[in-house]
């Protein structure tokens, strides 16, 4: 045989048998860290949208509140300036009517606005924008009327929602001042009405998404406004609701929680409105918010769903590939009778040739020689270096093996385990010999360590037998035995030594 083969090393074959486990289980990794990328990214995609609406809610909640406000503070002007008009002597002594003309300014007359009455300290009313004289009515049962009487620095007070006694289906709330004598002590108050109608017709001008609310609540939890618009809502307390509870004391906040009316989950944004005693709050069903997203998380889920198993399955596939394909080399290897870890001959193939050597030797009177090799205290070597280096081993001893047989006839194969075998064809028994030697000699320049044997470096022992007349063996078999046996003068010997069979002692 010419050079070994080197198709085949050990780690080849260790290989072999875990490519298969190493493509399914990183098809399977592959899976698992595609559907970890996309968690981490759909969950970031939910707190983007989370995110998003808490921005628009407070965007929202900031323009109604800048829009009521500036209302409020218009109509705060015209009754401080029916107060200032009041305090005038020149302005209460003009005629009714002009006085009338003076003190309350155009906006009053707005779709949205009430009346606008000033009272005395009793409640009964001095001024009314509605009419010149004023209509015969006394408020001092109203909760503003005793309010501001109560409290010289309330401020703006605003009413509870009612309805008022001139127009009963225009619901309105009250927003008032206290008149204070020149003494400070209390001289009445300007109150002006506000029809809901007009809160009503901001909230339905915003688009909010389905299951949105838009409400404006006065600071102790009353609802003066509330969208969607139910009669019903309107006047209700929700300060004790959880999420209102935990707005006490705020200018404004945002959070998620179960509406108060409805039990629809939300995100609520809430905002103070100017210095009034007044919050709007705007709240975006969670389910609104989350819509779009819980749409792509669909998509993305049966697409990842797909991808996965498209990965696992190629993965299988690519596996099954790979081990029929080792096992068609193998297969192969076996069919040209060569060994998969050291690229030699098989035992099968030398037995073959061995066979025809036979034959022919015994046709053409040529001697036939055997070597049989047998690694020493080889289970110690695997034992402390390991199988892996075991097997590099191996095949590093079948390379001095087949650089020491140099004739074209010259068979090496692999016996079975750390055992290898040479036929030599018309070779005589000193000629056996020197190639055992060879074969030794190279082994020992190689110097393996092999730290747990007495020898300190890795040996063979090596047997030898040669037919050199048809009478020396009964049969090949028989040749084979006795070079077995010499490998066991080997081992009995000392080791790492070449024993050779002698003729005489098995007599043809
Ligand atoms: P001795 O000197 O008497 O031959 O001792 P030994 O330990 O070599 O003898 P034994 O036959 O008890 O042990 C042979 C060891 O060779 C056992 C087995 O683990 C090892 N072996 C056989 N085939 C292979 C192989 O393909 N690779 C490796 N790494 N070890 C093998
Ligand atoms: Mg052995
Ligand atoms: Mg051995």
């Amino acid at each position: 045989m010419g050079d070994v083969k080197q198709a085949h090393s050990p780690s080849r074959d260790r290989i072999s048998r875990t490519v298969p486990l190493l493509i399914v289980g990183a098809g399977f990794a592959l899976s698992v860290v595609i559907a970890l990328i996309g968690a981490v990214a759909l969950y970031q995609m939910k707190q983007d949208a989370i995110e998003n609406a808490r921005q628009a809610s407070e965007n929202l909640s900031l323009t109604l509140e800048r829009a009521i406000a500036r209302n409020l503070q218009t109509y705060e002007l015209s009754m401080q300036s029916v107060i200032d008009g009041m305090r005038d002597p020149e302005i209460m002594s003009l005629p009714p009517a002009l006085r009338h003309l003076v003190l309350f300014d155009r906006s009053i007359n707005a779709e949205d606005l009430g009346s606008m009455l000033a009272t005395d300290a009793k409640g009964n009313l001095i001024l009314d924008s509605g009419s010149t004289p004023p209509r015969s009515v006394n408020v001092g049962d109203r909760d503003y009327f005793l309010a501001h009487k109560q409290n010289p620095s309330l401020g703006v007070f605003v009413s509870r929602p009612f309805q008022p006694r001139l127009t009963p289906d225009a619901p309105s709330i009250g927003i008032s001042r206290r008149i204070n004598n020149p003494d400070g002590s209390f001289g009445g108050v300007v109150v002006g009405t506000l029809r809901l109608n007009f809160f009503r017709r901001l909230f339905e001008g915003v688009e909010l998404g389905a299951g949105g609310t838009l409400a404006l609540v006065r600071s102790d939890g009353v609802i003066i406004m509330q969208r969607p618009f139910g009669a019903e809502v309107i006047g209700r307390d929700i300060s004790s609701s959880p999420i209102y509870e935990k707005w006490k004391g705020l200018d404004q906040g945002t959070r998620v929680g179960t509406g108060a009316i409805d039990s629809v989950e939300r995100m609520y944004s809430f905002r103070k409105v100017g210095d009034y005693p007044l919050n709007v709050i705007v709240g975006r069903s969670m389910d609104n918010i989350l819509l779009a997203w819980r749409k792509r998380t669909i998509g993305f889920l049966a697409l990842a769903a797909g991808v996965d198993v498209i990965i696992v399955a190629l993965s299988l596939l690519l596996a099954r590939q790979w081990k029929q394909r080792v096992a068609f080399e193998h297969h192969l290897q076996r069919m040209v009778g060569t060994d998969g870890l050291t690229g030699l001959g098989s035992r099968r193939a030398l037995e073959d040739r061995a066979d025809m050597e036979w034959r022919r030797a015994l046709r053409h009177g040529t001697p036939l020689s055997i070597l049989m090799i047998d690694v020493d205290e080889f289970k110690a070597y695997n034992d402390r270096y390991g199988h892996l280096v075991g097997d590099d081993a191996l095949a590093a001893v079948a390379r001095c093996i087949n650089s020491a047989i140099r004739r074209p006839g010259d068979v090496a194969a692999r016996y079975g385990g750390e055992e290898f075998s040479v036929l030599l064809p018309n070779t005589s028994a000193s000629g056996a010999r020197e190639v055992a030697e060879a074969i030794g000699g190279a082994i020992n320049r190689l110097q393996l360590p092999h730290e747990a044997s007495a020898r300190r470096f890795l040996t063979v022992s090596i047997g030898t037998a040669t037919m050199t007349t048809p009478s020396d063996f009964r049969d090949l078999r028989g040749l084979i035995q006795a070079a077995d046996a010499a490998l066991y003068d080997a081992k009995a010997q000392g080791r790492n030594r070449v024993a050779s069979h002698a003729i005489a002692s098995v007599g043809g």
